[in-house]
């Protein structure tokens, strides 16, 4: 629940959205911040068991929800899931491309596969799921489609060729499909997130397997450090930060946003790239 809800409960009532990647996270983040607006969300990723303690989460609170498992990298899996919410509801709203996968790797030794794997998630997974959308969003004379980029690739960020060059594809495609489907009414947008501390950033933290193991107060310790010195608002972001710009976008009040990608970091970026003095 974000500390400063703006938004009037009712905002996004009648409306459904797919969340993908919407169980754990930012994704859950972007879920829980949506149905506490009234929407229903299909949180679609593929692990039940974090799908079914996510839905359960925020029927729990009062909202709606439901799972439906996929894998993003299958086309035909992802056309079939989003026949099946447009069965069960009778329309979509909103898609939010959230799914992805990362870790750290040198270049110079990553694997064809490992390469492969990243790019189709976030990348290939991207354009499925908003190519499946689009029939369902045409007929029903609209929808908004929110992706989650990053920043990194702004800058270059060494051990994450395949992360990058994947986000920056997303980043296209938001432009390229803003203006391609705008004639439809449907609105294609990007969010590019900065730190935040889900379990896949604090495993960043740890040490990998034979390296000295630092008790958790510590890896805490070595987080907050990190943050005060590299974010000008000396905090990092939570799930919540990301949902409310996700509801704004899935609001009215986005309707004349197409083609955009809204930087949410607390300047963490901006700072980067200052030169050196
Ligand atoms: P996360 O907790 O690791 O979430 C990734 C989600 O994607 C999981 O729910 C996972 O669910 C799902 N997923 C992975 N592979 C999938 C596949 N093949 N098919 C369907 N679902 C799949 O990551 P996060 O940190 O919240 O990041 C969420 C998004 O924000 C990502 O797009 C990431 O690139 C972006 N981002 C994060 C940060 C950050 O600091 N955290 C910064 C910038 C951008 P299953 O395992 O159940 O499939």
């Amino acid at each position: 629940m974000s500390p400063h809800p703006i938004f009037r409960d009712d905002l996004l009532a009648g409306q459904v959205g797919i969340v993908t990647g919407g169980a754990t996270g930012i994704g859950l983040g972007i879920s829980t911040t949506l149905a506490q607006l009234g929407m229903h969300v299909v949180l679609a990723s593929r692990k039940p068991e974090n799908l079914k303690a996510a839905v359960d989460g925020i029927v729990a609170a009062g909202g709606k929800a439901s799972a439906v498992t996929v894998d993003v990298r299958d086309q035909e899996r992802v056309q079939a899931m989003a026949k099946e919410v447009h069965d069960a509801h009778g329309r979509i709203d909103l898609l939010v491309n959230n799914a992805a996968g990362n870790f750290y790797a040198k270049s110079e030794t990553l694997s064809a596969n490992a390469w492969k794997s990243v790019i189709e998630i976030d990348l290939y997974g991207t354009f499925y799921c908003t190519q499946a959308v689009f029939p369902y969003m045409k007929a029903n004379g609209g929808g908004r489609v929110v992706s989650t980029s990053m920043t990194l690739h702004y800058r270059g960020w060494p051990l994450m060729a395949h992360a990058t060059a994947a986000k920056a594809g997303v980043d296209a495609l938001t432009k390229t499909l803003a203006v391609e489907w705008a004639e439809h009414g449907i609105r294609v947008n990007a969010i590019a997130p900065g730190p935040i501390p889900t379990e896949g950033v604090r495993k960043a933290f740890t040490p990998p397997p034979g390296a000295p193991v630092p008790d958790v107060f510590s890896v805490d310790k070595a987080m907050e450090t990190w943050a005060m010195a590299a974010i000008p608002l000396k905090r990092w972001g939570t799930p919540e930060d990301i949902g409310q710009m996700v509801a704004y976008l899935a609001s009215p009040a986005g309707d004349w946003i197409t083609g955009s990608i809204f930087v949410i970091d607390g300047g963490e970026w901006l700072a980067k790239s200052k030169p050196a003095n």
